[in-house]
């Protein structure tokens, strides 16, 4: 499989060169050259596979040659080693949990499978040229990636989190591995680690002496396998034979676009939704055709504040870039702070269910799509384990909730890291 630069303007490189390289030299985003269905006998034999057998057919026309099959097949093994249960809540609800992964976040899937992937390619070469996965992170990405990569032969990785904005067992995620892992608390806020970060990318004094990579939802290892959510969802609801509707807390766009590479697989899916935070870039050109980025603002939903989404380019190339094939396909809305602590507190009395601001935000968005659409069968995905929000969920549910064992077995290790406060200060010690 080649992969094209969404910008056009550099050479088609292959799944593997993809992956070291994470963004084309053009800035473009890469992109698969051929999408292909798969077949009718896979989607009605589908109750009857593992998740590893499903995530292997979804997968494999993207990284042809360059991982054979049992390789592939191992990989996807190791990737995907826990449970991914969907929680019927109402008639016509239900909830799939991404969140039962070593860092309780969905992002641990893809970080998983690209960490793998490099270590493979690197396995693969002679001349080990270590290779530097740089990251910035609001709280999420930086944990499912350190845990992913740790003890990643050749791969080297750097997380920026910003001081102060990321909860006590966040922080711990980051910071208490040790290993290839290494932890900057930066002086600032989220935007200033990612201004940092795409610094380094660009900055010649780095060449030759390390290789740089990113490890966020541009890099196509990291976004494609989160396509495998939406088969599981379908294979566990697909006896009631209705349609089937997706609403996805979003940020980046990485996780609902992914959701439309698997529908291009023929995956039987009617609609997507969009819910976001008071950053709607997405929801209002839905509203009113004009894109508009913005500069972030923070909410209690902080894994999706995001002014200017990188994977909306993707799903309008998925849309041939048709602002009506895309509405067919996409709604969504935004909500705010207090509406996503009264959702919390909606499913908690009601279902005895607990929420993360993200889920409960993707929720509400299903449910506001459902009073007109009552026939359809909805699924929210839950993005996080509440346990990673506690500073910003109901005291009363907080006070209650108990401590996961992956939580727990990090919570008295100590925390190391570097702290800076500009991006001199980074490099210097990235030079060292
Ligand atoms: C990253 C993240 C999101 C947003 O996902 P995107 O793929 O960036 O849209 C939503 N919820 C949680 C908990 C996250 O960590």
């Amino acid at each position: 499989m080649k992969y094209f630069s969404l910008s056009h303007n550099a050479p088609e490189v292959s799944f593997q060169e993809a992956v070291v390289r994470g963004l084309a030299p053009d800035k473009g985003l890469y992109f698969p050259k051929e999408i292909h269905k798969l077949p009718d006998a896979f989607y009605e034999a589908i109750e009857t596979l593992d998740y590893v057998t499903i995530a292997f057919e979804a997968i494999k026309q993207f990284v042809g040659e360059d991982i054979p099959e049992s390789d592939l097949k191992a990989i996807l093994k190791n990737v995907l080693s826990f449970d991914f249960p969907i929680v019927e809540l109402e008639n016509n609800i239900a909830a799939l949990e991404l969140y039962h992964g070593p860092t309780m976040a969905f992002k641990d899937v893809g970080a998983r499978f690209m960490a793998r992937c490099l270590g493979y390619f690197n396995k693969k070469k002679n001349n080990t040229d270590d290779v530097t996965v740089l990251v910035a992170t609001s709280g999420d990405t930086g944990g499912a990636v350190a845990n992913g990569f740790l003890g990643v032969k050749g791969v080297e990785v750097v997380i920026l989190y910003p001081s102060g904005k990321v909860s006590d067992i966040q922080e711990k995620q980051l910071t208490t591995l040790g290993q290839n892992i290494t932890a900057f608390e930066v002086q600032g806020a989220f935007d200033d680690c990612q201004a940092m970060v795409k610094q380094a990318f660009l900055d010649e004094d780095f060449k030759g002496k390390r290789t740089l990579t990113s490890a966020n939802s541009i890099n196509i290892a990291r976004w494609l396998p989160q396509m495998f959510y939406y088969f599981i969802a379908y294979k566990a609801l697909k006896h009631k034979g209705k349609k089937l509707v997706f609403s996805v807390p979003s940020g980046n766009y990485g996780n609902i676009c992914a959701g439309m590479m698997a529908q291009k697989l023929g995956l039987p899916i009617d609609h997507f939704i969009t819910g976001t935070n008071a950053n709607n870039v997405v929801p209002e050109y839905l509203k009113t055709g004009k894109y508009t980025t913005k500069s972030s603002v923070p909410t209690i939903s902080n894994a999706m504040d995001v002014g200017a989404p990188s994977n909306f380019i993707r799903i309008e190339e998925l849309h041939n870039h048709d602002f009506d094939i895309l509405k067919k396909n996409l709604s969504g809305s935004s909500y705010s702070d207090s509406e996503t602590i009264d959702a919390i507190n909606y499913l908690n009395d009601t279902y005895n269910y607990v929420a993360d601001p993200h889920g409960a935000i993707g929720y509400m968005a299903l449910k506001d799509y459902l009073t007109a659409n009552n026939h359809a069968q909805g699924v929210f995905l839950e993005t996080a384990h509440p346990i990673k929000f506690l500073p910003v969920m109901p005291k009363a549910i907080a006070d209650k909730m108990p401590i996961p064992t992956q939580i727990e077995s990090i919570l008295h290790l100590e925390k190391k890291r570097i702290l800076i406060s500009n991006y001199e200060q980074l490099k210097q010690q990235l030079l060292k």
